[in-house]
């Protein structure tokens, strides 16, 4: 399992060193908009424990947190007005996924067709 690294941009978000564009917080989550939005909502959503990817979230977060997790994702979907519509969630995990910040984070992407899933 790879290292979590205290250094990594959003845990400096998650500590408020750094400012972000927040749309929902609780006692398990951190939700903001994209700083490069791919899509019209771009929300990113990451626990407050430290995580580095989802491999290591489903593997040592609490069942508690695993539950805020989800819950949270699904409120902000709703919340942003992107449920009835359709939404894609992408959770890019280590090196072959493309994850670029080693926090563990969700993608929300909707506000409109999203397009092909993924394309080699
Ligand atoms: P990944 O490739 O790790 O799944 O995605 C990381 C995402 O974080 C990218 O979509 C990138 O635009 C976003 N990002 C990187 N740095 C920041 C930042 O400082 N603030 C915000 N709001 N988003 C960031």
């Amino acid at each position: 399992m790879i290292a979590y690294d205290r250094d990594n941009i959003f845990a400096r978000i998650l500590r408020g060193e750094i400012p972000c564009d927040k749309v929902h917080e609780d006692d398990f989550v951190l939700a903001f908009n994209d700083i490069n939005p791919r899509c019209p909502v771009h929300v990113l959503v990451i626990p407050k424990g430290e995580y580095v990817s989802h491999d290591d979230f489903s593997a040592n977060a609490s069942d508690a947190e695993i539950a805020g997790f989800t819950r949270a994702v699904g409120r902000i979907a709703r919340a942003a007005g992107i449920a009835e519509g359709g939404y894609r969630l992408i959770a890019n995990t280590n090196a072959n996924g493309g994850q670029e910040v080693p926090h563990y984070h969700v993608h929300i992407l909707g506000g409109g067709p999203v397009g092909p899933m993924v394309c080699r």
